[in-house]
């Protein structure tokens, strides 16, 4: 994971959500038990787009310098990344169930989408996997969510919504994308959420001993 020296010991940032718009979703986490916002500043907002790799180091140098030339930029383009971030949890969370919020982020993948002209590239990761990554012309902060919202698009576009699940604990916000063959992923991370809903298992049986015998 290419998260470099500069990321803040207070924030790391998760990439279990298995597509791009729901690991992005995934940055308004809880941490320590504390809900934490990963896109706190603008230079957050880089260093998450360069760890999910839709973002090289040397256009995320560029855009950083532009970043200090037009601060206001820079400011706009974190609050539009929120409200994009906003319109896609609630996507992820009521999806199928929810028409209006539906609509909603198709309205706001298709702001972004109508207002950035750029080129489109296809490019493999060290992993094997590969990323679509956007190359803007013209205002440089105006392309920066267009792999997220092409990610949620396709999620639309392939009918992949009653796949998309919240953790089972609920105070864990994240969500994730449940690629398993009998769709039963229920946890964001089997060694997080998942074993702790285990040892709650396992406490209440040991200091309640009728549960033992009911099993
Ligand atoms: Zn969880």
């Amino acid at each position: 994971m290419p998260l470099s020296s500069a990321t803040p010991a207070t924030h790391s940032f998760v990439f279990i959500g298995e597509r791009l718009w729901l690991d992005f979703v995934n940055t308004d986490d809880l941490q320590r038990g504390l809900r934490t916002d990963g896109l706190r500043d603008f230079h957050a907002l880089l260093r998450w787009l360069e760890a999910a790799s839709v973002l090289d180091a040397e256009r995320a140098a560029g855009i950083r310098r532009r970043a200090l030339q037009q601060p206001a930029g820079a400011t706009a383009a974190l609050a539009d990344a929120r409200r994009v971030r906003a319109a896609l949890r609630a996507l992820a969370e009521r999806g199928v169930a929810g028409h209006d919020v539906r609509q909603h982020a198709v309205s706001e993948i298709n702001r972004v989408l109508g207002r950035s002209a750029g080129t489109r590239r296809l490019e493999g990761r060290g992993d094997g996997s590969f990323v679509r990554s956007f190359v803007p012309e013209g205002d440089a902060f105006a392309g920066l969510m267009i792999p997220v919202v092409e990610s949620a698009a396709d999620a639309l576009v392939l009918g992949e919504l009653s796949r998309v699940r919240r953790c089972a604990d609920q105070r864990c916000p994240r969500v994730f994308f449940d690629g398993t063959k009998n769709g039963r992923r229920r946890w964001c991370d089997m060694s997080a959420c998942g074993n702790r809903a285990k040892a709650a298992r396992h406490r209440r049986k040991v200091s309640d001993p009728r549960l033992v015998a009911s099993r």
